[in-house]
């Protein structure tokens, strides 16, 4: 197994979840990357320093939002870890502290349910307002996910195992930050299997996919 995170966060979507734009399920999954990761965490600060300076230069003007605005809460339990939290690499056998906190879970009390043949899930409470979907997946080795496409921006975060698609191999730790684009067949490792956290902008692509999952069972 990889001891090295290869797979990180998009710019794009570090500056999102720095400005505070992000969905709540997405913002989940960045933080619990942010906690496996010393990379990201230090080009987030980076972010926020740069809008932080970008600030004190508007200090006289009126500021609107946008990405120069780094007013992320540091105290909440989604809040990015500070950079001297210690990194847990690839190989952590339990679920990144801001997801374990908040839902009071471990990668072994998962009170897992099965979806179809060879796929588990457990999905993850959001707050009353927010939109998406966030949950827990664990595939068995070698399961092959329907291929699938993505209305809205998706995250997975890698927990345990690993998985390959089209643009390579994902192991634990590593995120796979999927835009609307790309259409994709991930396979659980054929030893490992894989536990992941995978976020969705929009409730309708899961839908999609798992009545896909279901198939074989319900013969739709
Ligand atoms: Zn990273």
């Amino acid at each position: 197994m990889s001891t090295t995170i290869t797979r990180h966060l998009e710019a794009e979507t570090l500056m999102s979840y720095a400005a505070g734009g992000l969905a709540e399920p997405l913002a989940a999954v960045v933080s619990a990357h942010l906690a496996l990761c010393p990379a990201c965490r230090a080009e987030l600060a980076d972010m926020e320093l740069m809008g932080a300076c970008l600030l004190g230069a508007r200090a006289n003007q009126p500021v609107h939002g946008g990405v120069a605005v780094p007013a992320r809460p540091r105290d909440t339990a989604m809040a990015a870890p500070s950079l001297s939290a210690p990194s847990l690499t690839a190989g952590h056998d339990r679920l990144p502290g801001p997801i374990a906190r908040r839902y009071g879970l471990s990668l072994e009390t998962i009170p897992w349910k099965r979806l179809g043949p060879g796929v588990m899930h457990h999905r993850l409470p959001l707050s009353g307002s927010a939109t998406g979907d966030l949950r827990l997946l664990k595939i068995a080795a070698g399961r092959r996910m329907p291929e699938h496409g993505h209305a809205g921006g998706e995250l997975t975060l890698v927990l345990d195992g690993a998985y390959g698609d089209e643009t390579g191999t994902y192991f634990a730790g590593d995120i796979q930050d999927v835009g609307e684009e790309i259409e994709h067949t991930p396979i659980a490792d054929k030893e490992l299997g894989c536990i992941c956290l995978v976020a969705s902008e929009r409730p309708a692509h899961f839908k999609g996919l798992f009545a896909r999952l279901l198939q074989p069972l319900t013969g739709m």
